[in-house]
């Protein structure tokens, strides 16, 4: 095997919403941690759709991140959450949204991808499949979630979510993303995450998992675009990262993405205040910054 094809890469994001905390140490602790297992799982030889989930089911039970513990109820006081995941190397995806009493809706993403010939499954029959092939529930929602930004009137558009793109040695490429969404939402609410080609995308050439408002994510459906721009336009990663998420900035939102390259290349922009993250350096040195 060439060097070029033993090249492993990954990186997650914990979202770019606003950061009050100027102090995000410990989130970046825990994304340097959940990176480095990442990193130790793809040398091993762990598939990238593998990692990425584990990445990310390790993020939503940190409670440090508006994603599974850490997420915030609807403006009805109920826990609607939303993920997806996609596996670059077969094309294949799965999704929820709106998903209520799971304790990892990027599990359930994955079961859906895998137990039944759809991509996305919302609502009550979300749930009514997650029931029915016994993923882990959440029995007293008050005591299981830990918001990690507590819901105040007039917060206006604070989100967060959790994501993570890798490489693995064979080159295969893969993206998961898992969401609380916006803080105090419209029940049935549901953004970008969980949606194939605007949150999350995976194929050949790139993987991509993207944060900020969702709603300007999808319609600029921009982790697709990332890929169109490499496919069509010839763009290398970095300027097709940054031109898909301008396109969506230029509109108005704000948010950033993570990108992991056929190559093993890293492309981590945002356009928001700030945006937790990790990634391996391409001699796999783990990363960790919020700002800069
Ligand atoms: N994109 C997520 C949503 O709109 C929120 C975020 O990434 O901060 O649900």
């Amino acid at each position: 095997m060439s060097h070029a094809q033993a090249r492993i890469a990954l990186a997650l994001h914990g979202g770019a919403g606003p950061i009050r905390n100027p102090d995000t140490s410990r989130e970046e602790a825990l994304l340097a941690e959940v990176c480095t297992r990442g990193r130790e799982r793809l040398r091993a030889g762990a598939a990238a759709l593998d990692v990425v989930v584990e990445a990310v089911a390790a993020l939503e039970d940190a409670g440090l991140f508006i994603a599974g513990r850490g997420a915030s109820p609807n403006r009805n006081g109920v826990w609607e959450l939303d993920a997806s995941v996609m596996d670059g190397a077969s094309r294949r995806a799965g999704a929820v949204g709106a998903l209520v009493g799971f304790q990892s809706p990027i599990a359930v993403a994955r079961g859906v991808m895998e137990r039944t010939p759809h991509v996305l499954l919302v609502g009550a029959g979300a749930r009514a499949f997650a029931e029915r092939e016994g993923f882990a529930t959440v029995a007293d929602p008050a005591a299981y979630y830990t918001p990690s930004v507590p819901t105040a009137p007039g917060d206006g558009l604070v989100h967060g979510t959790v994501g993570a793109v890798a490489r693995d040695a064979e080159g295969r490429l893969a993206a998961a993303t898992s969401t609380g969404g916006l803080l105090g939402k419209t029940p049935g609410r549901i953004g970008d995450s969980p949606i194939i080609g605007a949150g999350t995308w995976a194929d050949e050439r790139v993987a991509v998992s993207c944060t900020g408002q969702g709603e300007y994510f999808l319609r600029a459906a921009v982790a697709a675009d990332v890929s169109a721009r490499i496919r069509y336009g010839r763009y290398d990663l970095a300027r097709a990262a940054f031109g898909a998420l301008d396109d969506m900035h230029r509109q108005g939102g704000d948010g950033g993405l993570i990108a992991v390259d056929a190559a093993g290349r890293v492309a981590l922009p945002y356009t928001s205040q700030g945006m937790r993250r990790a990634w391996l350096d391409p001699d796999g040195t783990v990363r960790a910054a919020t700002f800069q």
